[in-house]
């Protein structure tokens, strides 16, 4: 029987793309929802804080190894904002078209040429008994206005790579995650050994 590993989320989309980001590994992979587990608050104030919140409770509701992630971009000019509230952003509705004014108004309002800014990814791995496990990675980058691009999702047409021509949202998915904060924490998380260490 394959091991189990839960992906500490409700969001199918995110539990089946991380499902193949872990394709390599002999894993039954799972969703939070499919167990009839809760969501927890994300009352964390960094994203590794938020990724450990939801992996622990979790695995301390399902007593199986638990992954979860939290992500999000930060704007240098806007003190890191959106950050950890970068899902909030879009409102009820997930509007991003929205969210993405919102970082456009609010650049043009402190008016400063720093167009840095950078997306996170934090994966955080619960087992039961052992210590938990965080990961980060980030794809740095400056925001463009008009946004630009039909692919990606979320805030990928204003997020211009640093060293391309393309924003994420002009990129075909295959090139995005050759050089995505999910991709770096992936492979921070694969080269810990811990995900072999559950088959
Ligand atoms: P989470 O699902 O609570 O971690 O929220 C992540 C939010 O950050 C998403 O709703 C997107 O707005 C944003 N985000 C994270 N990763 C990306 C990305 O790769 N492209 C565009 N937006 C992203």
């Amino acid at each position: 029987m394959r091991a189990k590993l839960v992906i500490a989320s409700h969001n199918k989309g995110k539990v089946r793309e991380i499902g193949e980001l872990l394709a390599a590994f002999p894993l039954d992979v799972v969703g939070a929802g499919e167990l009839g587990l809760g969501e927890p608050d994300e009352t964390g104030d960094t994203f590794i804080a938020n990724a450990v919140l939801k992996a622990e409770v979790a695995c301390a509701a399902s007593g199986l190894a638990c992954l979860a992630d939290d992500s999000g971009l930060c704007v240098a000019a806007l003190n890191g904002a959106p950050g950890i509230y970068s899902a909030r952003w879009a409102g009820a509705d997930k509007d991003f078209g929205f969210a993405m004014k919102r970082v456009e108004t609010e650049m043009a309002a402190i008016g400063s040429p720093d167009k840095r800014a950078y997306f996170v990814c934090a994966l955080a791995l619960a087992r039961p008994g052992k210590p938990t496990l965080s990961f980060e990675g980030r794809a740095y980058g400056s925001i463009e206005f008009p946004p630009r691009g039909e692919h990606g999702f979320g805030y990928d047409p204003i997020f211009l790579p640093e060293g391309h021509r393309f924003t994420f949202g002009e990129m075909r998915e295959a090139e995005k995650e050759a050089i995505s904060h999910r991709t770096h924490a992936f492979a921070k998380l694969t080269a810990s050994g811990a995900l072999s260490e559950l088959i």
